[in-house]
Order: structure tokens, then sequence, then C-alpha cells
């Protein structure tokens, strides 16, 4: 990650924090396979740059020997396709696909300037985080009936 990436993930982390809101992913798979056709790896904190960067990745987690580099997005980060994706779109290798796929996709995606593949069944959005505001107005009662008034309320 970069200086301007990194500020860039602050501020986001910031404002959602502001707003109160969280990132939130919906919908379903539709077992399209676009993301085992052309994803980019996040790997030991970082998207995957170079095939030096990959061939190191590699070395630490074998399971990621099945990706093939097969172009770089506009950014500049290389896009893989997975050699255990089958004819019909579905994982060959399902019981040990590696952590990444497990948890995909992941509201962490927002957060590290990722997308979803065209097509995804599933969306990503921000939204309140009803939980925290819940949390928040029940913390200004119990000051209230302290003889507390919350500040800038
Ligand atoms: S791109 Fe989305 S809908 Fe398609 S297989 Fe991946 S998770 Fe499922
Ligand atoms: S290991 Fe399976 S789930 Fe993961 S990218 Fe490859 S085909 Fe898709």
């Amino acid at each position: 990650m970069n200086f301007f990436e990194y500020l860039e993930l602050q501020y986001r982390k910031w404002r959602l924090k502001r707003k109160r809101q969280n990132v939130v992913i919906r919908g379903n798979c539709k077992l399209c396979g676009s993301c085992c056709r052309s994803i980019c790896l996040h790997v030991g904190g970082k998207w995957l740059k170079t095939k030096k960067h990959f061939s190191k990745a590699i070395d630490e987690d074998e399971k990621l020997s099945r990706f093939e580099i097969c172009g770089k997005t506009e950014e500049g980060y290389l896009k893989f396709s997975c050699t255990s994706l089958n004819k019909n779109g579905t994982c060959d290798d399902y019981e040990n696909r590696p952590r990444l796929c497990r948890s995909f996709p992941n509201p962490s995606i927002f957060m590290q300037f990722g997308e979803l593949p065209a097509g995804c069944g599933f969306r990503m959005s921000t939204e309140i985080d009803f939980e925290k505001v819940l949390h928040d107005a029940m913390d200004d009662q119990d000051s209230i009936k302290s003889g507390h008034i919350p500040n800038g309320k």
C-alpha cells in the first residue's frame, strides 16, 4: 500500500465511523465463476503487483500456485485466473480452496479499494450501523439519567 492509498484508507475508516456506517455485502452466489477467472490477490496486506511478489506469496502459501497471471488492472495490480475452476464454473478443489476464496466476498474488499466482479450476484454498500446507533443512544440515556448531558447534543 502506497502513502496515498494509506491516506485514502484512513479517510474511508474515519468517514464510516463518523457516519456510523458499516460495509454490508448482500446477495447470493450465481456460480458464474467470474471471481475465479479474473481476480486480484491480496496477500500479506498487499495487492500483488509483480511476478516476484507472486512467487514469494507462493513460497509462503503453496495453495496460491493454482493461480495464473492473466493480465493487469489499470491501477497496475496483477489479475489471475484459477486452474482449479472447472468447465461447469465450479471449484475442483473446493475442500482445499485458499482462505481468500472461503471468505469471498468480504467487506474488507471495500477498505482495500477492490471491487466485485462484473455480474457478481453479491453487491457491496455502506449502511447505517443500527447496533452502534442503538448502543450510543443507550449510553446517552444512561448519561442523562445520571444527570450528565452528553456533549454536543
Ligand atoms: S463472481 Fe460472485 S456470483 Fe460469480 S461465482 Fe463469484 S461470488 Fe459467485
Ligand atoms: S480455488 Fe476454487 S474457489 Fe478459489 S479461485 Fe480457484 S476455483 Fe475459485
